[in-house]
């Protein structure tokens, strides 16, 4: 694969493209253990904020998009290495529950590579259902999470 972190600033770039949107903010990279299937690399992870006047629904086709662009092929197998994945964690307070799409994100609160780089950006932020991402994150081990040199 090519280097993630190029990956990545060429995705975040992608996404700040797209229509009626704008990339607000960017945490930094953090480099995790993978999760599932041990036998592939760590991975690289960063959180942005995006101000945008889509839908959910369109964010994910455009996403996806993005995802393609950057040479992801869908896999049988869920965790198993892949180019680039964007998940939407949050839209607003809003709370989305339909086959392709769930908001928040399920995984988000056990997840030290999302809470820690989203508490970076929104160290403020209350979800949906009222806790703290200040409180997830103090009860979140670290699994080997680290910040990347640049
Ligand atoms: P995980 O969902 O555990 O992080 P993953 O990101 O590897 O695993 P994918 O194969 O990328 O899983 O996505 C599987 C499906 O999840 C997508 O086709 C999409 O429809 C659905 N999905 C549901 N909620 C979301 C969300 N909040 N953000 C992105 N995809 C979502
Ligand atoms: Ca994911
Ligand atoms: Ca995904």
């Amino acid at each position: 694969m090519s280097e993630p972190r190029e990956q990545i600033q060429s995705s975040v770039k992608a996404l700040d493209q797209l229509p009626q949107s704008k990339v607000i903010q960017c945490s930094r990279y953090y480099q995790s253990k993978p999760m599932g299937p041990q036998d592939q690399a760590d991975y690289v992870n960063a959180v942005v904020a995006l101000e945008t006047e889509l839908s959910a629904q369109n964010l994910l086709t455009h996403t996806q998009a993005v995802e393609q662009t950057h040479g992801r092929v869908r896999k049988a197998h869920r965790w198993g290495p892949r180019t680039l994945d964007i998940d939407i964690l949050l839209f607003g307070q809003r709370v989305l529950s339909t086959p392709e799409l769930t908001i928040p994100h399920y995984g988000m609160k056990e997840r030290e590579f999302v809470l820690y780089p989203l508490f970076e950006i929104a160290a403020d932020l209350v979800l949906p259902d009222g806790e703290s991402i200040a409180d997830l994150v103090a009860l979140c081990p670290k699994n080997g999470l680290s910040v990347m040199e640049n």
